[in-house]
C-alpha cells in the first residue's frame, strides 16, 4: 500500500500523492515507487479495465468506426466556449484510447528552451523507452514505402510515424498507456491506487501544500491526505482548475493563460489505383520545418470524427491530418467561474488565433489539399475542424524563468511553493505542432528529479 490507512481513519498519509492517472501521472509514479517512496495516486474516474489504465485498443476487437464511437462516448467536454476541448475521466486518461503519435519536437522550432540540448536530449530518450515509441511498426508495408518514396521524390521528407507501442510474439499490436507505464509497480506494496476519487482542492500554509481533500465519489465520503509532496497531473484544464479551486491563483498570475492549442485540417480519401495494388498498413509524417510550422500525418486511424460510410469500401482510404503550431500569447486563456454539479469551478475559454497563426493554418490547408489530391480523390472535403479538437491544449501552467510568465520552473515545480509539482501538456511553454505527449513525459522526467531531492532532502 502506498499508504498509511486506518478503517476508521479520514486521514491518509503517504510519501506522494499523485492527482490524475494518464500518462504523465503514471510516468511520475513509476519512477518514485521504482526509487522507493509510497505513492498514493487518485483519479476521479472509473477504472474501466482488468489491468488499470489499459489502452482500448488492445482489449476490444471493433472496427474503426466502432472505436471513434467509443472515444465520442469516453469523451467529457469542458465548457461550450470551446465545444471540442474535452477530457477523458477514467483511469488511465486519454490514453485509454490516445493514437499514440510520438514525435520527437523540433530541436530549435519546437523543443523546449529551458534545458540545455544534451539534457533534453537525455529526458527525451528515456520518455521514448518508457513510452516504448518505435517507428518500425509498418515497416514489412510496400504501400508505406511507396507512399514516402513519391512524397519524397517531390521534396517532402515524410518518415515512419513514432508510435507509443509494442508488437506481441504473433505480431499484434499493443499499444502503451497508463497500464504498459505502470505494469513495473502495480503490485508494488508502496502503489495505491484510487478510483473514483476527485481531489476538488488542496491546502497551503505559508510555502507548503499540508493536505489535500478527497471525495470518493462512489460513497460520497471525505478524505485528507497529508503526503510529502504533491503532483497535479490532471489534464491542461482540470490542473488549472484544482489550483484555482484552491485559492491560489491570486499569486500565480500565469495560470490558465499562454493556451495553445493546434489548428486541425482534415480530409480523407480514396487511394489512385497506382497506390492501390500495393499492400500494407500506411502511417506516415511530416515535421516542421524552416517556414513550414505545422505536421502532416497520412494514416487510417481512429478519432472521434472521421467515421465513413458504412457501405464503403475502406481498404483504399487514408485519413491526411495536418496540425499547425500557434503562438502562445498571454490573452489566450482559460478561466474559471460557478461551480458545475461536481462542486468544481467551470472552465470558459478565450482564445483567438492570431493573424499570424491563421496564415499559418491558410498555407496548411493549401499545402494538405495538393498532398491529397496528388494521392487520390476526396472521400471525405477538406476541412478546418473546430479549434479544441486536436485534443492537445498546452500551455496554461507553463514552465518558465519567472512567476510572471509562467506558473512552474524546470522542474515543473510551483512557483513559491516548496512541494507542489504539476504534469501534463500545461507545463509546455513552446508552441508546438507535433503531438505533445511525449514531450510532457520529458517534462515530467525533469520534475521526478526535482521532487527526490525534495524528499531525500
Ligand atoms: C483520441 C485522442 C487521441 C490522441 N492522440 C494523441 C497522439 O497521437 N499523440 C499525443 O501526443 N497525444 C495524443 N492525445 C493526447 C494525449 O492523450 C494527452 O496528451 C495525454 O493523455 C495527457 O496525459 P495527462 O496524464 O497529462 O492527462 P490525461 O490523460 O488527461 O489524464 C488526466 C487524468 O486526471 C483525472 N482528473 C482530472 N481532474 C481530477 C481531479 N480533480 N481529481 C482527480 N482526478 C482528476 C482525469 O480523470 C484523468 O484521468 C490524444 C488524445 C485523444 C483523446
Amino acid at each position: 500500500m502506498g499508504i498509511d490507512y486506518q478503517q476508521d481513519s479520514t486521514t491518509l498519509r503517504t510519501d506522494v500523492l499523485i492527482v490524475g492517472s494518464g500518462p504523465i501521472g503514471a510516468i511520475y509514479a513509476r519512477k518514485l515507487v521504482e526509487a522507493g517512496y509510497k505513492v498514493l495516486m487518485v483519479d476521479a474516474g472509473a477504472q474501466e479495465s482488468e489491468i488499470p489504465g489499459e489502452h482500448k485498443k488492445n482489449i476490444a476487437d471493433v472496427s474503426l468506426n466502432d472505436f471513434s464511437s467509443i472515444i465520442q462516448n469516453d469523451l467529457t467536454p469542458l465548457s461550450s466556449t470551446m465545444p471540442a476541448a474535452s477530457a477523458t475521466l477514467a483511469i488511465g486518461g486519454m490514453s485509454t484510447h490516445w493514437t499514440c503519435v510520438t514525435p520527437i519536437p523540433h530541436p530549435t522550432l519546437e523543443a523546449p528552451k529551458l534545458f540545455t540540448q544534451s539534457k533534453w536530449n537525455s529526458l527525451i530518450s528515456e520518455a521514448q523507452d518508457l513510452l516504448h515509441t518505435t517507428s518500425t511498426t509498418f515497416d514489412t508495408s510496400t504501400r508505406q514505402d511507396n507512399l514516402k518514396n513519391f512524397l519524397n521524390a517531390s521534396g517532402h521528407s515524410f518518415k515512419s510515424t513514432p508510435l507509443a507501442c509494442q508488437k506481441s510474439e504473433n505480431g499484434e499490436i499493443i499499444y502503451s498507456s497508463t497500464s504498459s507505464i505502470l505494469s513495473p509497480i502495480l503490485s508494488s506494496k508502496n502503489f495505491t491506487l484510487l478510483p473514483n476519487h476527485l481531489c476538488p482542492k488542496i491546502y497551503k500554509q505559508d510555502q507548503k501544500i499540508t493536505s489535500a481533500s478527497l471525495t470518493s465519489l462512489s460513497t460520497n465520503t471525505h478524505f485528507s491526505v497529508v503526503a510529502e509532496q504533491y503532483i497535479l497531473a490532471a489534464g491542461a484544464v482540470l490542473t488549472p482548475q484544482i489550483i484555482y479551486n484552491s485559492n491560489m491563483s491570486q499569486t500565480l498570475p500565469a495560470l490558465g493563460r499562454y493556451l495553445t492549442e493546434r489548428m486541425v485540417t482534415f480530409c480523407q480519401i480514396k487511394l489512385d489505383k497506382k497506390f492501390s495494388g500495393n499492400a500494407g498498413e500506411v502511417n506516415i509524417m511530416e515535421g516542421v520545418s524552416e517556414g513550414k510550422k505545422w505536421v502532416t500525418v497520412i494514416n487510417r486511424e481512429a478519432h472521434q470524427y472521421g467515421q465513413l460510410p458504412e457501405d464503403l469500401d475502406c481498404g483504399d482510404v487514408l485519413d491526411v491530418r495536418c496540425m499547425s503550431a500557434v503562438e502562445p500569447d498571454v490573452e489566450n486563456r482559460v478561466e474559471f467561474g460557478e461551480k458545475g454539479s461536481d462542486g468544481m469551478p467551470m472552465p470558459s475559454f478565450k482564445v483567438s488565433p492570431s493573424n499570424a497563426d491563421l496564415k499559418v493554418a491558410a498555407k496548411m490547408m493549401l499545402e494538405m489539399q495538393s498532398l491529397a489530391t496528388s494521392l487520390g480523390s476526396f472521400v471525405t472535403e477538406p476541412k478546418i475542424m473546430p479549434l479544441g479538437t486536436a485534443l492537445h491544449l498546452s500551455g496554461t501552467t507553463r514552465a518558465g524563468e519567472s512567476v510572471e510568465t509562467s506558473v512552474v520552473d524546470s522542474n515543473s515545480k510551483v512557483w513559491g511553493v516548496d512541494n507542489l509539482y504539476l504534469g501534463g501538456c500545461g507545463v509546455i511553454a513552446e508552441g508546438m505542432a507535433c503531438q505533445p505527449t511525449l514531450t510532457a513525459v520529458g517534462y515530467a522526467l525533469q520534475g521526478v528529479e526535482g521532487v527526490k531531492a525534495a524528499l531525500s532532502a
